[in-house]
């Protein structure tokens, strides 16, 4: 197993008090704290920019907001919790009546000590969000608010973190991750640290991957869409991925299928999970969601799972103030990552090899195959196989066509051993590697 515990602590509360949103100074901050970690390329996509049917908006950026009350007193503070004010708020400064102030006041009953999490990213309006026990508390019918926010809604541009991890094929895997919420722990944050520590193992390996990897830290729906836009044809040649959201809470892990259920990295995963003894959930493909949304449309069809722990939706903190550091735990995230981990190297071995002898069996003597005394093969009790069996079924099912992980089920044996194997017969000039598919 690997072990990034220590780190994945070290980043998450490094990272977790930032204001992020869609745009602003937060995700720069914060994707630049991952250059610490990983030589991330970090992208400006202007405001303005169409992207398909969407706009890049203006860019938010916010310094300072609070409601104060008839005495003067500070009753709620943007410098306590950033998801006190509703993000992508608009500037505002004045004298308010409750009756008023109330319509911009968001709390939630049935979690009265948790500040709800809300957004106003296309609609210009401003907003305070608090729990219903400060909302019992601290306000009253027939007093006069004062609110202040310190907002800036300007032309500026939309920040993306892009890593390549190039193996041996131009062909490539996505890892997507988004960035743009504020001090919550489990939705997004839990992602981008997994998603940063994954690209981190990903290079120590580098020199051993088949494939290569395109890692990006995107702002949820545009980001996403913006980065396809201005990425189309690379983006339309991805094989599949993963978009890595919600992977550090106490609860259960499962996993989102990929828009086609039948696709073989839904039975990767599942594979993982058996291997590790894990009790999952399965969660099948829905239009709802996060940044699959956009990568399994129409033009670009991009099969992505997500592997998860506490799925979004599905915890009572989603969305809340106690979507925190205390919910969140660095080893369940290295334990998701883990995950992760295994399933890519199984995708990244998953090659078609193609024997270049189909007109009868290879000759295994002649290229030193073949033990110098015939009739005495070593039997090893422990597989099922023994080499020579491995080598004779690699050279039956590899026609150009079936892929390593295809074989490697017909034969119930991990990708692994069989991809050394045929490398070595890769080497001996009898397989050659077709990429494809
Ligand atoms: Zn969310």
């Amino acid at each position: 197993m690997i072990d990034f515990t220590e780190l994945i602590d070290i980043y998450l509360t490094k990272l977790f008090p930032i204001t992020r949103s869609i745009t602003g100074n937060g995700n720069r901050e914060t994707l630049k704290n991952l250059q610490e970690q990983i030589p991330l390329n970090i992208l400006e996509y202007l405001s303005n920019q169409k992207v398909y049917d969407w706009t890049i908006p203006k860019e938010w950026n916010i310094k300072d907001a609070w409601i104060k009350n008839s005495r003067g007193e500070k009753i709620i503070d943007f410098n306590v919790s950033n998801i006190h004010v509703v993000s992508y708020s608009i500037k505002v400064h004045k004298k308010i009546s409750f009756s008023e102030l109330k319509k911009n006041l968001h709390y939630l009953q049935e979690l009265p000590q948790a500040i709800p999490y809300r957004t106003s990213y296309y609609n210009e309006n401003w907003g305070f969000c608090i729990s219903y026990e400060q909302y019992q508390e601290l306000f009253n019918e027939d007093e006069e608010y004062e609110v202040y926010i310190d907002s800036q809604l300007e032309n500026g541009s939309l920040s993306i973190g892009e890593l390549l991890i190039e193996g041996k094929s131009k062909q490539e895997y996505l890892v997507s991750c988004y960035i743009c919420h504020p001090s919550l722990a489990n939705d997004s944050l839990s992602g981008v640290v997994l998603t940063l520590f994954l690209a981190k193992y990903l290079l120590t390996i580098q020199n051993t991957l088949e494939f290569s990897y395109r890692i990006i830290f995107v702002p949820e729906t545009i980001g996403a869409i913006a980065y396809l836009a201005n990425n189309e044809e690379v983006m339309k040649k991805i094989k599949s991925g993963f978009v890595v959201t919600t992977v550090g809470g106490p609860g259960q892990i499962g996993y989102k299928q990929s828009f086609d259920s039948n696709h073989k990295i839904n039975d990767i995963v599942k594979y993982v999970f058996n291997e590790n003894n894990i009790d999952y959930k399965e969660y099948p493909f829905d239009v709802r969601g996060s940044d699959e949304r956009q990568y399994s449309t129409q033009g670009f069809r991009i099969n992505t799972v997500t592997i998860t722990k506490d799925k979004y939706y599905e915890y009572d903190y989603y969305h809340t103030s106690l979507d925190n550091l205390e919910f969140v735990k660095a080893e369940y995230i290295n334990q998701v990552l883990n995950l992760y981990i295994q399933v890519i190297e199984i995708m990244d071995k998953d090659i078609v090899f193609k024997n270049k002898y189909p007109n009868g069996e290879v000759m295994l003597g002649k290229h030193d195959l073949y033990p110098k005394t015939g009739g005495a093969l070593v039997f090893d009790s422990a597989r099922q196989y023994s080499k020579i069996d491995l080598i004779l079924w690699l050279l039956f099912y590899c026609d150009g066509k079936m892929s390593l992980y295809e074989v490697s089920k017909r034969l119930n044996l991990d990708i692994k051993t069989l991809y050394d194997i045929a490398l070595e017969l890769k080497e001996k000039s009898i397989m050659d590697i077709v990429y494809e598919n």
